[in-house]
């Protein structure tokens, strides 16, 4: 079979909250399967130091801060984006918080804040993306979901209500966006190793929970989400839209 059904060499990726973890990983391997790598982030100086990262690893990559869950900073960060480097046609909603309280407990505005990264940010992300696509003729749109997106454990409900919200999000994008040869997919992630889980993987009764929960009998990786992320992002994936691709070491298979 051939790699250029992955290939991804000409092409302009944009991965929001890139400046660690998943987001990272994730540009990182775009950029290995041949794309230019736009980094965003709301903290400039951890987002200075991972495009100098990058580019020590000999990848094309430029770094434009802004805050994902305002339109006004989205537009002109995109505007800053474009200029810089040129057109979105792979754009990664990556960037996300997880707040935990039981539900009785949860503050409005931790709520609100978790809800509008990880839901409205992908939407305000997208659309001011999305009429360059058109322009361009296509283009795809990759959200980082989650596990929870159809599963939940207790006091994460505004993650799950979030990350729920995406996964349908994400059909919406596709039966609308098809028309332009715009494919809009999503990456349900499990559990895996990052800032975002350390209170959990620093967790003996966590950690030994997961690992026995896991058919794989162990945390992910975030390095095995880029096989999905660049299937995703290329021409392999033409015809699949508005699916929600699991990455979870079978987690969700059994119970
Ligand atoms: P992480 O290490 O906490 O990274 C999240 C990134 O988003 C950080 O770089 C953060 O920047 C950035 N960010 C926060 N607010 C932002 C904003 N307003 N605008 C732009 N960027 C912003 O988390 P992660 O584990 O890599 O998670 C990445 C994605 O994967 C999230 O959507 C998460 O829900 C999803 N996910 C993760 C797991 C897992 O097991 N880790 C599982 C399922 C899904 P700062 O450094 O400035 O905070």
């Amino acid at each position: 079979m051939s790699t250029k059904l992955f290939d991804l060499s000409g092409k302009i990726a944009l991965v929001t909250g890139s400046g660690r973890g998943i987001g990272f990983v994730l540009a990182r391997g775009l950029a290995s399967a041949g794309a230019r790598i736009v980094l965003n982030d709301v903290d400039a100086d951890g987002l200075a130091a991972a495009t100098e990262t990058l580019r020590e690893d000999g990848v094309d990559a430029e770094g434009v801060s802004f805050d994902v869950t305002n339109a006004n900073s989205v537009a002109a960060g995109l505007r800053d984006v474009v200029e810089r480097v040129g057109n979105v046609d792979i754009l990664v909603n990556n960037a996300g918080i997880q707040r935990r309280y039981p539900l009785e407990e949860f503050p409005e505005e931790e709520w609100r804040a978790v809800l509008d990264l990880d839901l409205t940010a992908p939407f305000l992300v997208a659309k001011a993306v999305v009429p360059d696509m058109i322009k361009a003729g296509g283009g795809k749109i990759i959200n980082i979901c989650s596990l929870q997106s159809t599963v939940t454990r207790p006091t994460i409900g505004a993650y799950t209500a979030a990350k729920g919200g995406l996964a349908l999000l994400t059909k919406s994008m596709a039966v609308e966006w098809a028309q332009h040869n715009i494919q809009a997919n999503g990456i349900g992630p499990g559990y895996f190793r990052t800032e975002m889980t350390r209170r959990l993987h620093e967790d003996p009764e966590f950690d030994a929970w997961l690992c026995k929960r896991v058919p794989a009998g162990r945390w992910g990786d975030p390095q095995e989400l880029v096989g999905t992320g660049v299937f995703l992002a290329s021409a392999a994936s033409d015809y699949v839209n508005g699916q929600l691709l699991y990455v979870d070491g079978g987690l969700l298979a059994g119970f």
